[in-house]
C-alpha cells in the first residue's frame, strides 16, 4: 500500500498509479478523510518499496498485514458508503431488505412488494434462481422471475436484491437486479466472485455456513480486486451442534467484521434462525450489535410458500419488526430512514 503525503497533488497520485500499472500490477485508489492511499495488487516482486518511495508525493509504502488487503481497515479506515434507493448503506442509516425466499408468481411478488414498502422496508428481495439442497425441490422461476422483480421495482420504486448462482447468469441477473446476492453455498465460488466483481452492481455476499469470518473477507477480496467496491457482507448463521434452530446466528461476527473491514455488514435473521418466531428478536440483536442492515424473508401466506415458509414473516409481523428495529436503532444513535424513491 502506497501512502501519499497529505499535500500530494493529483498529478503525483496519477504518477504513482501509472508507475504501478506500467509494471503490470493493479492499483486501487482510496481517498480517506486524512490521506490518500493506493493499494497495489499483483506480483509485488515487480516493484521495490524503496523505488516507489522516491516518487514525488509518496510518503511511504507499507505491507498490509492481513491476508485480505482491499477489504481491510488498514487499507481504508473509513466505512465504505454507497447509495441503494436513496438510503446510504454503511452510514448511520440502517437498510432493511425484505421479500419472499423465492419469486413464485406475479401476484405473490407484487403483494409482497407493496407490503415491504408500506412497512418501511428499503429494498425487495426474491430469488429467481434458487440454490436448493434437493435437486427435486423448486429451483426458481429463472428469467420470468427476474422480469416480475423488475416490474415490482417499476411499481414500488424498491430496488431489487436477487441471487445469481453461476458466472454465465451474471449478465442476465445484472440486467434486472440492483444488488447481486451471492448465496452461502456459493461464497467460495471464485469464478462467480470474479464475474460479479466485474459488474457495476452492488453485491450482497453471504457467509458460507461453515466459513470463518476471515474466509468471508477473503471472498469479498475477490470482488473488490476486480474493481467492484460496492460489497455488503452478510452473516446468515453458521452450522453448529445446536438443532433447536436451522443455523446459529453468529452475533459475534458483526463486531468482528466491523472491526476488521470497512465494508457494510448485514445480518439475515431468517436463515440464521429458520423459525419465524425468533426472527424479530435476532433482528433487534443484530442492530444492537452494530449491523448496518437486515435482510429478511416475508410472504403474504407463509403456509403456502414454496420455499422457507417456516422462517417467513407475514406482512404485519414484518411491520412490527421494523418498528422494534427503529427503537433499537434510535437507542444507539442510528436511524431507519423513511422510504425514498430515488435509486442511486
Ligand atoms: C436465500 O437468501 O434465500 C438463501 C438461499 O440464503 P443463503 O444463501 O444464506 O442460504
Ligand atoms: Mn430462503
Amino acid at each position: 500500500m502506497i501512502v501519499m503525503r497529505t499535500n500530494a497533488t493529483e498529478e503525483e497520485i496519477a504518477g504513482a498509479i501509472s508507475y504501478v500499472e506500467n509494471r503490470g500490477l493493479r492499483a486501487h485508489l482510496s481517498r480517506g478523510a486524512e490521506r490518500t492511499v493506493i493499494g497495489i495488487v499483483g506480483d509485488i516482486r515487480r516493484v521495490q518499496k524503496e523505488a516507489i518511495e522516491t516518487l514525488p508525493g509518496v510518503d511511504h509504502v507499507v505491507r498490509i498485514s492481513r491476508p485480505y488487503k482491499l477489504a481491510s481497515r488498514e487499507f481504508q479506515p473509513d466505512n465504505t458508503e454507497f447509495n441503494i434507493n436513496g438510503v446510504r448503506v454503511g452510514s448511520n442509516q440502517i437498510l432493511i431488505i425484505a421479500g419472499p425466499c423465492s419469486v413464485e408468481s406475479r401476484e405473490q411478488l407484487l403483494e409482497t412488494a407493496h407490503a415491504v414498502r408500506e412497512a418501511g422496508g428499503h429494498a425487495l428481495r426474491g430469488g429467481a434462481f434458487k440454490p436448493r439442497t434437493s435437486p427435486y425441490a423448486f429451483q426458481g422461476m429463472g428469467e420470468a422471475g427476474l422480469e416480475i422483480l423488475a416490474e415490482a421495482r417499476q411499481i414500488t420504486g424498491l430496488p431489487i436484491v436477487t441471487e445469481v448462482m453461476a458466472p454465465e447468469q451474471v449478465p442476465l441477473v445484472a440486467k434486472h437486479a440492483d444488488v447481486l446476492q451471492i448465496g452461502a453455498r456459493n461464497m467460495q465460488n471464485y469464478n462467480l466472485l470474479h464475474a460479479v466483481g466485474q459488474t457495476e452492481r452492488a453485491v450482497l455476499l453471504k457467509r458460507g455456513m461453515s466459513a470463518t469470518a476471515e474466509e468471508l473477507l477473503m471472498a469479498s477480496e475477490y470482488v473488490l480486486s476486480n474493481g467492484n467496491r460496492r460489497v455488503i457482507l452478510c452473516e446468515r448463521g453458521i452450522r453448529t451442534f445446536e438443532t433447536a434452530t436451522r443455523n446459529t446466528t453468529d452475533i459475534n461476527a458483526v463486531p468482528v467484521l466491523k472491526s476488521q473491514t470497512h465494508l457494510p455488514v448485514f445480518l439475515d435473521p431468517s436463515h440464521s434462525t429458520g423459525k419465524t418466531e425468533y426472527v424479530t428478536a435476532i433482528a433487534r440483536a443484530a442492530v444492537a450489535a452494530g449491523a448496518d442492515g437486515l435482510i429478511v424473508e416475508i410472504h403474504p401466506h407463509p403456509e403456502d410458500a414454496v420455499s422457507d415458509g417456516a422462517q417467513s414473516m407475514r406482512p404485519e409481523q414484518f411491520a412490527d419488526m421494523v418498528r422494534q428495529v427503529k427503537a433499537i436503532a434510535e437507542a444507539i444513535g442510528r436511524t431507519v430512514p423513511e422510504h425514498k424513491r430515488e435509486i442511486a
